[in-house]
C-alpha cells in the first residue's frame, strides 16, 4: 500500500471519529504509547533510558514536565505563538546554517532536560556539541496535540507550527502528521492562522493532496536562493488554497521566482544568525525587487530584519536604524527605505492589532 493511500485511509478513519468531542477527547487521552524517539539517547554507562510509560487515560508528571523546557511565545515578529509537536531536526540546506533552533535552543533545552532527569523528555538527544548543530535525532512531543485545547479562545493568534523543526522532517511518522491536521482543522480553531514552514518541500507536496486544508492552514517553505526554486513548484502543487513563502535568510537574487496566484504571502529577512559571515548578507536590490514585484502581484510583503546592523545599508551611510531599539527591536533594523514593511494578508489582519500603529 502506498503511502498517500495510507493516510488517505487515515484521515478517513479520523473524520469519522470528528463528529465526536475530539477537544476532550485529546485532553483525555492524547497518546498511551511511550515517548517514543527515533534514535534513543544512551547514558554514561551507554545504557538506554528507560522510558516511562503513560497509564491509560492518565498523563504522569514525567509526559508533561518537558512542556516548560521550550516556551510556547514567540519573539518573531511575523507570528503569535508556537506550537511545537515535534522536537529536534535536521540542517538540509545553506538557510539551516545558523538556525536558531539548532544552534541555541536546542542545547538549551537538551541541557534543561538532562539537568531535569527525564528520561522520557523529547530533548535529550537533540543536539550534537561536536556538530554545534542539532543531532539529527526527532522525537513526537507526546501530549502537545492537547495544547491548542489549552489556548485561550477569546485571543486567537498566528501559529507558527514546529518553529524548532520541520512537521514534513522525514522521521516524523504520517500518522503523527495526519492527527496535526486532525487538530488544526477542528472548527473550534479557525480563528487561529496555522503556519507551517518547511523545507522538506517533496513530501509536503507527497503528503499533501491526502491532508485537509482548512483556509487558516498555510504552508510555506523557505528559499533562501534560487537553487531552491523547486520548493516552490512542490508548494504550489501540496493542495492547499493558499500558500506562503519565506525568503529567510535571503542569501542571492531571486529574479526566476514566479509569484504563483496561490501564494499569499512573502516574508524576506536577512542572515540573523550569530557568527554568520559576510558573504551571507542580504542586498537591498534583491529585497527591493521582491518588494516591488509582490506589490505588483498584490501580494502581502513582510520584511523582517536586515539580520544583523552591518547588513543594513543605512549603517554603510553611517545612519543607525531606529527600530534596533525601542519596545519592538529588530536584530540589525528592519527599515526598508525609511519604512516598516509589514504586510498581512488581509483575512488575519486582526491577529496582529499592534502592527497598524506601524
Ligand atoms: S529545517 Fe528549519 S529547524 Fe531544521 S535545521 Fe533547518 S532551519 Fe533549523
Amino acid at each position: 500500500m502506498t503511502r498517500s493511500v495510507k493516510v488517505r485511509k487515515q484521515l478517513a478513519k479520523n473524520a469519522r471519529r470528528r463528529c465526536r468531542s475530539v477537544p476532550a477527547k485529546a485532553r483525555r487521552k492524547p497518546c498511551t504509547k511511550t515517548a517514543v524517539r527515533s534514535k534513543r539517547a544512551t547514558d554514561s554507562k551507554g545504557q538506554r533510558p528507560k522510558v516511562s510509560r503513560v497509564s491509560k487515560g492518565i498523563q504522569t508528571v514525567s509526559e508533561r514536565s518537558e512542556l516548560p523546557i521550550a516556551p510556547r511565545k514567540s519573539g518573531i515578529q511575523w507570528t503569535g505563538k508556537m506550537w511545537n509537536t515535534v522536537a529536534g531536526c535536521t540542517p538540509v540546506s545553506p538557510a539551516c546554517a545558523f538556525c536558531y533552533a539548532g544552534k541555541r535552543l536546542a542545547p538549551r533545552y537538551q541541557g534543561r532536560a538532562q539537568k531535569g532527569g527525564d528520561p522520557g523528555s523529547p530533548y535529550l538527544d537533540i543536539y550534537d556539541s561536536q556538530k554545534k548543530h542539532f543531532s539529527g535525532n526527532v522525537n513526537l512531543i507526546r501530549g502537545s496535540l492537547g495544547d491548542p485545547f489549552e489556548w485561550n479562545p477569546d485571543r486567537p493568534e498566528a501559529v507558527f507550527v514546529n518553529g524548532q523543526s520541520d512537521t514534513f522532517h522525514e522521521d516524523v511518522p504520517d500518522d503523527w502528521i495526519v492527527r496535526m491536521f486532525n487538530v488544526m482543522n477542528l472548527p473550534c480553531l479557525r480563528n487561529y492562522w496555522f503556519q507551517i514552514l518547511t523545507k522538506r518541500s517533496g513530501r509536503l507536496c507527497e503528503l499533501g493532496p491526502s491532508l485537509l486544508w482548512a483556509p487558516n492552514i498555510w504552508p510555506g517553505v523557505t528559499v533562501e536562493n534560487e537553487t531552491y526554486l523547486h520548493r516552490v513548484d512542490d508548494l504550489i502543487n501540496c493542495g492547499a488554497p493558499k500558500v506562503w513563502l519565506s525568503i529567510e535568510p535571503l542569501l542571492g537574487p531571486m529574479n526566476a521566482l514566479e509569484l504563483d496566484e496561490r501564494i499569499g504571502w512573502v516574508v524576506v529577512g536577512g542572515e540573523s544568525g550569530n557568527g554568520a559571515k559576510p558573504d551571507r548578507q542580504t542586498h537591498e536590490e534583491w529585497v527591493l525587487d521582491l518588494r516591488d514585484r509582490c506589490a505588483d502581484a498584490g501580494i502581502p510583503f513582510f520584511f523582517k530584519q536586515w539580520g544583523c546592523k552591518a547588513y543594513n545599508p543605512l549603517t554603510e551611510q553611517g545612519k543607525i536604524d531606529p527600530t534596533t531599539t525601542g519596545p519592538r527591536p529588530t536584530k540589525g533594523g528592519c527599515l526598508l527605505q525609511g519604512k516598516i514593511v509589514r504586510e498581512i494578508p488581509e483575512q488575519f489582519r486582526y491577529l496582529f492589532p499592534d502592527l497598524k500603529a506601524e
